[in-house]
């Protein structure tokens, strides 16, 4: 959705026509406090419940959100100008699986554990799961229902309420969610929308949630971090990404031209994962190059609404991003293969672009682009692939294309990221029971998996005694205790004394 500016109201603006939607207010900084405070009392009765209770609610709330496929697909198409197919799988279907995910896992990971300290063996410890409180979710627009709605409900699992501050660029899914969990019959207190730009956000950081979690730009991030920071609100940073394709000598070509051309311009190339920098062994990449702009020719642009393959850019500022780009890469030798402009038609369009011939000086293989917009450089070996890709500051994804699975998964490992994927596109993000996330620029903390589920509970260790223990180190200090403690460090933690071994094996 584009969005023109008026302080109280954000202008929802339909990206392949222009045409206005829907105008809303923006929520004051007096309305996230009273926000947060509801969730808060709806919060305290979730948290009573046990996690199996709660699990049960999520999947009744899954009913209605598959039920309501269409509804969401269609908000989806108008606002963000999706294809209906990325909407109905990649934001619903996505969402769906975590939920089920979830609903069969979090007893088990939920579950209080306990134990014999290694040292203190006379204690037995236990530790739990319990809910923070409340948990702000501050979302981009680029996958509007998934990344907000996947962290929300995570944080739900775990017995938390939330407030989700969705994009000022797409507010009406989050909307039409929040409609969705209220027919559902669940608390409507207990999960609250507030929209808005970016004061919204910063009045959610500062109104006494107990985490945040942040998924947006690099520089944003930043700002968010600082104000967590002062605010001293734990936070999970989800930032830019640019991911490196390792094409190797072995990869198959076909497969990988396919999964190339999917992965660099599915939701037009606005996505944290998107193939950004393809990096093709010189002795496949002729043929890989011919093979990607042959099926990059094939997209659609047009046709009946959602039904294009590449749809708008989310509004007219991203296509001066790939116009600058472009312009800069071609002025350093890049070859335009195909697409490099706006399209001819209303609305925001741009042509899926392939550059060949890139190199690791041009900022279209350094800076994100998030746009139609697939780099190809030629590397001499993995080698070279594996220094290019870890050149830049950023590090959320990666994909390696090989033949050999083996081989693949050691290239994997040397690469400076949070997830790669092996000869597929996008299935990191779309497996729910992994963690997700970035290192270096691309931020730190991590959603989905048993981490982030784990991490939006505080852990309460309760230490209590199995049997009294001959001698607690506790006042008065005296010579004679000081000479116990002593003996009792030495036979405890020396190798040479024959008791260390009752401590555990080190
Ligand atoms: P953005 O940084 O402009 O905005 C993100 C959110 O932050 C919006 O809701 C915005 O209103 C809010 N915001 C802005 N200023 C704020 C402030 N001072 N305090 C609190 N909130 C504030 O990002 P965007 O343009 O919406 O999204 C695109 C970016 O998101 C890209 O860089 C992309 O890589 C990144 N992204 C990352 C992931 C990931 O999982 N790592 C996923 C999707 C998108």
């Amino acid at each position: 959705m584009n969005e023109r500016i008026d302080e109280g109201m954000i202008e929802c603006i339909a990206p392949s026509t222009g045409e206005v939607i829907e105008r809303i207010p923006v929520t004051r900084p007096e309305g996230v406090a009273a926000a947060v405070a509801r969730a808060k009392v709806a919060q305290e009765k979730w948290a009573k419940l046990s996690v199996g209770q709660r699990c049960a609610h999520m999947l009744e709330l899954r009913e209605h959100l598959v039920g309501a496929t269409d509804r969401l697909a269609n908000v989806l198409v108008r606002e963000c100008g999706k294809p209906r197919q990325e909407g109905v799988f990649h934001e619903v279907g996505l969402l769906a699986s975590l939920v089920t995910h979830f609903a069969r896992r979090a007893p088990k990971l939920l579950e209080s554990r306990s134990f014999v300290p290694g040292v203190l063996k006379y204690r037995r410890s236990r530790v739990y799961y319990e809910p923070r409180g409340v948990v702000g979710i501050i979302s981009p627009w680029n996958f509007p229902l998934l990344i907000p709605f996947a962290d929300a409900f995570t944080a739900l699992f775990a017995g938390n309420g939330v407030v989700v501050k969705p994009s000022e660029h797409a507010p009406l899914i989050a909307l039409e969610m929040k409609k969705i969990w209220d027919e559902s019959g669940l608390d409507p207190d207990l999960l609250q929308i507030v929209p808005g730009r970016g004061a919204t956000g910063q009045a959610l950081v500062e109104s006494g949630v107990a985490k945040i979690v942040f998924t947006g730009g690099v520089e944003t991030g930043r700002r968010v971090a600082a104000a967590c920071g002062a605010a001293l609100v734990e936070c999970v940073m989800e930032l830019g990404g640019k991911a490196p394709v390792i094409v190797c000598a072995d990869a198959d070509v076909d497969l990988t031209a396919r999964a190339i051309t999917f992965g660099g311009f599915f939701n037009a190339g606005q996505a944290c994962i998107s193939m950004e920098r393809v990096l093709a062994h010189e002795s496949v990449y002729d043929q890989l190059v011919e093979r990607v702009v042959e099926h990059t020719r094939a997209l659609r642009l047009g046709g009946p609404e959602g039904e294009w393959d590449v749809g708008p850019l989310i509004f007219p500022h991203q296509g001066t991003v790939a116009e600058t780009l472009i312009r800069d890469a071609l002025a350093r030798g890049a070859e335009l293969r195909t697409g490099g402009k706006r399209a001819e038609r209303s609305g925001d369009f741009f042509e899926p672009t392939v550059l060949a011939a890139c190199t690791n000086e041009m900022r279209v293989m350094r800076e994100e682009i998030f746009g139609p917009v697939l780099p190809v450089m030629k590397v001499r070996d993995d080698e070279h692939a594996i220094e290019v890709a870890n050149s830049i500051p950023l590090g959320l994804n990666a994909y390696v294309f090989s033949k050999k699975t083996a081989h693949a998964r050691t290239l994997a490992r040397r690469l400076e990221v949070g997830s790669v994927v092996i000869n597929d596109v996008l299935s990191d993000y779309g497996t729910p029971e992994a963690p997700f996330g970035g290192v270096k620029n691309s931020g730190y903390g991590r959603t989905h998996g048993e981490e982030a589920l784990r991490a939006m509970c505080t852990t309460k260790h309760v230490s209590e005694d199995r049997f009294a223990p001959p001698i607690r180190p506790w006042f008065p200090y005296t010579d004679l205790s000081e000479g116990r403690v002593r003996r009792l460090v030495s036979a405890l933690f020396s190798k040479k004394s024959a008791l260390s071994g009752l401590v555990g094996r080190i």
